[in-house]
């Protein structure tokens, strides 16, 4: 069997038209969903983050505020940056680039991000939303990955999703969104005993850890379906995800690529969780 490949370009690309239409509706309304990008300091991989992120916003007619600052910053200036983003009437949505420099507590300064304009969905707020089932912003990549499982019409109730990582960012969040798809949902980490034996059971594996080639063909289940969250470089500086994509496509229902695949979604949800902060006002 070789799997269907779930392609991230072309379902963002459909997501992102319907993102510039309902931006338009708001327009006529008078009102522009904004988005402010906070970078502090230079990282490469940063940087190229934020101007994607700015660039995806322009080109859905949103607008957007790139903040850039060196990264000797005090985190008291960058809080009060923030708590001025929180007052300001143009801007729905805000995000703190990570990671940010070590002498700034991350944690704290999402903390200080007002949870109405938390788009990144990290505030202790939009987890605890997550949790408990109220409203409230779901964090962009699993919230991408729970797209790319809704464009394909998997039905996950009753499914067993093995997730593989737990940070807050994806492997945690990723798993309380399939639970409450009714999937049964097992978490794995680096201290799980038998990793081989938890994905041989699952209808949905989800790879979410930075290594390559963590998830293998003898893995994964006939037919199941495979989203690589991963981002690697592998030997030659290709950049590759968690899944070994040649050989569990052969034994795969569905797989997502690498490059291709989650990594656009991600901006993708940010942009609808922009325009659903401005359309909630
Ligand atoms: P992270 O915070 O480093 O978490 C990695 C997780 O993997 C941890 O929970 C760790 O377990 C687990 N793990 C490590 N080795 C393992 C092993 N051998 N078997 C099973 N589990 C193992 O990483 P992250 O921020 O969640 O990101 C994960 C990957 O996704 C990275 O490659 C990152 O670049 C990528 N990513 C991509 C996007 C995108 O837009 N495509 C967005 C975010 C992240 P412990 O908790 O026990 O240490």
């Amino acid at each position: 069997m070789t799997a269907q490949l779930i392609d991230g370009n072309a379902l963002s690309k459909q997501l992102r038209a319907e993102v510039a239409q309902r931006a338009a509706a708001l327009r006529a309304r008078g009102i522009t969903p904004g988005l402010a990008v906070v970078l502090v300091g230079e990282n490469p991989a940063s940087q190229v983050y934020v101007r994607n992120k700015v660039k995806a916003c322009h080109d859905a007619g949103l607008h957007s505020v790139l903040e850039q600052y060196p990264a000797g910053l005090t985190e008291a200036e960058l809080l009060a940056r923030v708590e001025a983003l929180n007052k300001d009437p143009a801007i729905h949505g805000i995000l703190v680039q990570l990671p940010l420099p070590a002498h700034i507590d991350a944690q704290k300064v999402i903390e200080a991000i007002a949870p109405a304009k938390d788009v990144d969905g990290f505030h202790v707020a939009s987890a605890g939303a997550l949790m408990t089932g109220m409203p409230g912003f779901w964090p962009c990549t699993p919230y991408g990955c729970m797209k790319m499982l809704e464009s394909i019409g998997y039905d996950l109730r009753g499914k067993h999703a093995v997730v593989i990582g737990r940070s807050n960012i994806v492997g945690k969040p990723m798993a309380l969104m399939l639970l409450q798809k009714n999937a049964t949902v097992s978490i794995c980490h680096s201290a799980t005993k038998d990793l081989k034996g938890m994905t041989l059971q699952a209808d949905v594996i989800v790879a979410a850890v930075g290594k390559q080639k963590v998830l293998t063909a003898d893995m994964v289940k006939p037919g199941a379906v495979v989203i690589d969250v991963g981002m690697n470089r592998n030997a030659e500086g290709k950049l590759c995800g968690d899944v070994d994509f040649e050989g569990v496509r052969e034994v795969a229902g569905y797989i997502t690529p690498v490059p291709g695949g989650v990594g656009p979604m991600t901006i993708t949800m940010l942009l609808v969780n922009t325009l659903e902060a401005a359309e909630r006002l």
